[in-house]
């Protein structure tokens, strides 16, 4: 051959493949593979297990078959008996072609067979009449299949389409549903027996008793062992098991989490973080909870533990009962929006911490507060006078808490709270006001059991990682600063406290920190709790939203919370967090909770946060200037050359004194202010308790109403005169209450003491 020839053979050669290769490409764009199946969703569990699956639109059970979880036996038993050629053609085989071509004209009518596995799913994704047309149709299909996916995935393919009998598709369908397990656990037997179904599954389903099935596998049988697929022993095996004809249902695990997992994700097949065991003793922990707090009215609950290593969600019951329509069981508790109660006063406590303004030993007012018209009062319907702020939250008070919200703003809590997602909140907020913070508003089990996860990332607030996928998101919002969450865990891990159970059960429990919670109408029952490993989140209630006198967080919800640590946490090492280096150790005024100054005397311990904490000094304790037997106080206007001494007494906030007065409480109080004194004072003047600035009071028309003055002095007003629109109305004593009947509908109320100071609220009147 000479080089020309060579030159135009190769040219030409070359000219064809690429005309070959044009044309594919034109008629790859001109007739696209048909569309893919849908499949069912698959929900699986952190250790791969099927906690559910769903129909597909169509009605089918098709699910999404991966070849890994496949026994190794099915998958060879199919390919020897379908296309044993499988990994080598390109979608046909033209030997068997040609061999299949032959036989039917032969046999002069059309024998099946020659059909690749590539072949048999564009059949499967497109099901036409067997005519010479339509098997070049396919042959095309089947090639362009080649082109465009691997072998594995359409192997896969292949496994997830075959039909099995009624709307069951794919040996992962078929396993389930004939055989109650996961096609990895098949035995031989039950390997070939699914291989020989499709080709005639409608006579050969196993949910209907028929003896046909076992002649077709025992056929197989015979047929591997003549070509020694698998070996004799193996096959001698199958041969003696017996043929069981069952249909099961498909599994339905964690059916909330399942679900609300299916409604969030477009995967076929959700790999989650639910981690069996624990949702198992969740649930089984949740159901008995129910049973045993039924008698007292409350019907329902739901449970959220979280991983706190990663915010993987571990553990999730949105209700006791599923399948329990009395109780509304298919209602999920855990994303329902309901009232928080109480549980809001933590990170309220942590954000205060934060801004600097609060230690745990600082002081807060636990004292009747007229907030705008708004009297919180305790949940036992005491008051406790002068708290330390670490007390106050371990025991949940709500005056002071009302107080520190009022003192931070409203406003700024409530953007902190919309930035951790609580949503409700955020769609709210326009309306929200200070009674929030005693569930004045609305949020999910969810919404706030993430928020404590802070408390144990060191302030950090993850996104809950539901599924596998989820672990890659890494976007954090620093909410708390790691000290505050550190003084949140050592002030709600203390037991000093009154929602807490007897804990003489528990041998092994490990240390957490918990918040409760009770709504409004004793509707809704919460207990949040963490440690390092772990945060659960329990709300018990009615989904109907009746309350129930018996409901209570410390009552109802902390047990179970207790015996969920208890059960899941179980370790004999009390693991805590590590004190983060911010934190500082300093000595307070005990009765203060302030810097000491020079006349305090009693110190307790304190934790601050290093360049944070407030360094204020204590202003309780004052010296100040008395007569030699003690019963005048003198300033320095009218303090006498001689015949004076100098006491330390502590001065409170007048609003505490009188408090304290009306309470009986025994306290040094420095003696009233020398009566002959001419200085004028101005400041620390009276605070006028009642009425508030701007309050506007309905009463009755024609009625016998009034309303109630009331302010507080320092020790040095002896008298306080009440003024109305600036004409005397009174004289009282300091602290003592005064009752007006309003005569206008606008007010100007004056309190002015016996040193000149005053305070002015002015008020409306509105009458129905
Ligand atoms: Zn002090
Ligand atoms: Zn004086």
């Amino acid at each position: 051959m000479n080089d020309r020839l060579k030159k135009y053979i190769h040219s030409r050669t070359t000219k064809i493949v690429l005309a070959i290769f044009v044309v594919m490409i034109i008629l790859d764009l001109l007739f696209p593979l048909p569309n893919l199946k849908q499949y069912s969703k698959q929900i699986l569990s952190s250790d791969g297990t099927l906690l559910t699956a769903y129909l597909t639109d169509d009605d089918k059970w098709r699910m999404r078959t991966n070849l890994d979880d496949v026994s190794p036996d099915l998958v060879k038993a199919i390919i020897e008996k379908e296309d044993s050629w499988f990994y080598w053609h390109i979608g046909v085989n033209p030997i068997s072609l040609v061999r299949a071509l032959y036989s039917n004209i032969v046999s002069g009518k059309r024998v099946s067979g020659a059909s690749t596995i590539s072949m048999q799913v564009v059949r499967l994704l497109e099901p036409k009449d067997r005519t010479y047309g339509n098997k070049i149709l396919e042959i095309f299909r089947a090639i362009q299949l080649e082109l465009h996916y691997s072998k594995k995935e359409i192997l896969e393919m292949y496994l997830s389409l075959l039909p099995f009998g009624g709307n069951i598709e794919g040996v992962e369908s078929a396993s389930y549903i004939y055989f109650n397990k996961p096609p990895k656990q098949l035995s031989l037997a039950q390997a070939i027996l699914l291989a020989s179904i499709p080709n005639d599954p409608n006579s050969r389903r196993l949910d209907q008793n028929n003896s046909s099935v076992k002649t077709a596998r025992d056929y197989w049988i015979d047929y591997f062992k003549e070509n020694h697929t698998f070996t004799k022993v193996n096959l001698d095996d199958a041969l003696d098991e017996p043929v069981e004809f069952n249909r099961y249902a498909v599994p339905v695990l964690a059916p909330h989490f399942s679900y609300f997992i299916k409604e969030h994700s477009n995967d076929d097949v959700v790999k989650t973080n639910l981690n069996l065991r624990i949702q198992k003793t969740a649930e089984n922990l949740l159901f008995n909870h129910v049973q045993r707090v039924n008698p007292k009215g409350v019907t329902n609950g739901a449970v959220l533990i979280i991983d706190n290593k990663n915010s993987s969600v571990v553990g999730y019951c949105g209700s006791a009962d599923f399948y329990d329509a009395v109780s509304s069981g298919q209602v999920n508790g855990v994303i329902a929006v309901r009232s928080p109660g109480s549980t809001l006063k933590a990170p309220l406590y942590a954000y205060a911490f934060d801004e600097g303004v609060l230690t745990p030993k600082s002081r807060l007012l636990d004292i009747p507060t007229d907030f705008h018209s708004y009297e919180p009062e305790n949940y036992d319907l005491k008051f406790y006078g002068n708290v330390t702020a670490e007390f106050a939250l371990r025991n949940s008070l709500n005056i002071p808490a009302v107080r520190l919200l009022q003192e931070i703003s409203t406003t700024d809590f409530i953007n902190l709270l919309e930035k951790s997602g609580f949503n409700e909140i955020a769609d709210q907020k326009k309306r929200l006001g200070l009674s929030m913070i005693l569930g004045g508003c609305g949020v999910t089990l969810e919404e706030l059991t993430r928020m404590f996860t802070s408390f144990a990332r060191d302030g950090e607030l993850h996104p809950l990682a539901f599924t596998k996928d989820d672990l890659e998101d890494d976007s954090e919002i620093p909410v708390f600063s790691k000290a505050s969450s550190y003084l949140i865990a050592q002030i709600l891990s203390g037991f000093d406290r009154n929602d807490v159970v007897d804990i003489s059960n528990y041998s092994q429990l490990p240390k957490f920190g918990w918040k409760t919670g009770t709504s409004y109408g004793r509707r809704d029952a919460w207990a949040i709790g963490f440690n390092p490993d772990y945060t659960i989140g329990v709300w018990m209630g009615n989904f109907d939203g009746k309350g129930s006198p018996y409901l209570s967080g410390a009552e109802i919800a902390v047990p179970l919370l207790f015996d969920l640590f208890n059960s899941i946490d179980y370790k004999p090492e009390r693991k805590w967090f590590r004190k983060p280096d911010e934190i500082i150790k300093r000595q307070v005024c005990s009765e203060s909770g302030m810097l000491p100054n020079k006349y305090c005397t009693k110190l307790v311990t304190d934790y601050a946060i290093k360049n944070t904490s407030n360094n204020l000094v204590c202003n309780v304790h004052q010296p100040v200037y008395v007569n030699l037997n003690g019963t005048v106080q003198y300033c320095t206007e009218c303090l006498p050359s001689s015949g004076y001494k100098k006491v330390v007494y502590p001065v409170y906030d007048p609003e505490l004194t009188v408090w304290l007065e009306q309470n009986n409480y025994n306290f040094k109080m420095p003696p009233s202010h020398d009566p002959q004194c001419q200085a004028k004072f101005t400041s620390d003047g009276p605070k006028i308790l009642s009425p508030s600035e701007d309050y506007e009071y309905y009463l009755e028309e024609n009625s016998e109403q009034e309303i109630m003055l009331l302010a507080a002095s320092d020790s040095k007003a002896k008298y306080q005169y009440w003024y109305v629109n600036d004409k005397f109305y009174k004289r009282c004593n300091p602290g003592d209450k005064v009752f007006l009947k309003p005569d206008r509908d606008k007010l100007k109320i004056t309190c002015l003491d016996d040193k000149g100071r005053d305070e002015s609220v002015k008020i409306k009147i509105k009458y129905y």
